[in-house]
């Protein structure tokens, strides 16, 4: 009986330290009780500037969870490089990006349930000479900086990589003949080609990725709040609704 009391008593102290350590997930007192979402705005569907407002999957999709939480949802754009230092330092509550999820960034954050999955793919002139993955080989290829694509590519045999902030830049550098091929993630692929002349995507698909929602590492309250909603939204195929407005079947 005393046994079980002092462990009873554990229990309700362990918790007090667990309250008062975290303190509230979303303490903001500047701005009252936001979700504040890191993103780079330059990512056509998933997130980008329509007048002065960012919109896109990704933005939809912290809109509908943040409403299952009764929060106010702020985006706060920025380099996709610096999503992450973000979401650890408590500047962004959640990074959403059309982020992978891979080993190295599950070193520095924590990512919620993967809410879609995508493609990398190589984007080449019309009548280019590279058909393949294979043909990449000691070529010049342009990719958005710390992305997946800047990985891969990175591992191609005596690659000349050129890293852009945007996505688009190292399009237009293919556009504008500098750059012999880009790699990048297929949906914003299609959008970037669409507006450049003389482009084409290759059927190859590089790597099948899963994206998810960054959170900080170890806080496992805001973790499990961001899954719930998400698995909720996903479950009433509001998820679903969002990615059909924006991405046609083919
Ligand atoms: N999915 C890629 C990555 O996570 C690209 C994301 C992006 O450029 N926004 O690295």
């Amino acid at each position: 009986m005393k046994k079980k009391v002092i462990s009873l008593m554990l229990c309700a102290c362990m918790a007090m330290a667990a309250v008062g350590c975290g303190g509230k997930k979303f303490d903001n007192p500047d701005k009252g009780e936001d979700l504040i979402m890191a993103t780079n705005a330059y990512f056509e569907p998933y997130e980008y500037y329509e007048g002065d407002a960012v919109t896109g999957i990704d933005v939809e999709i912290a809109q509908a969870i943040a409403d299952k939480l009764g929060l106010t949802l702020k985006v706060e754009d920025m380099e996709f490089d610096s999503i992450i230092a973000a979401v650890n330092s408590g500047k962004a509550h959640i990074g959403v990006a059309g982020m992978t999820v891979t080993e190295d960034r599950l070193k520095n954050v924590d990512f919620s349930d993967p809410y879609t999955t995508a493609t990398q793919v190589i984007i080449v002139q019309e009548g280019s000479e590279i058909t393949g993955g294979d043909d990449l080989v000691g070529k010049k290829i342009g990719v958005q900086l710390g992305t997946t694509g800047d990985l891969f590519a990175a591992e191609i045999e005596d690659v000349q990589l050129e890293q852009y902030n945007k996505g688009m830049d190292a399009v237009q550098a293919l556009a504008g003949g500098m750059i012999d091929a880009v790699i990048i993630d297929n949906e914003p692929a299609k959008q970037f080609v669409s507006k450049a002349e003389g482009l084409q995507i290759l059927d190859e698909e590089f790597a099948v990725e899963e994206y998810a929602i960054a959170v900080a590492k170890g806080n496992e309250e805001l973790l499990d709040d961001i899954n719930k909603a998400l698995d909720a939204i996903i479950a009433d195929g509001t998820v679903k609704g969002i990615v059909d407005k924006y991405i046609t079947a083919e």
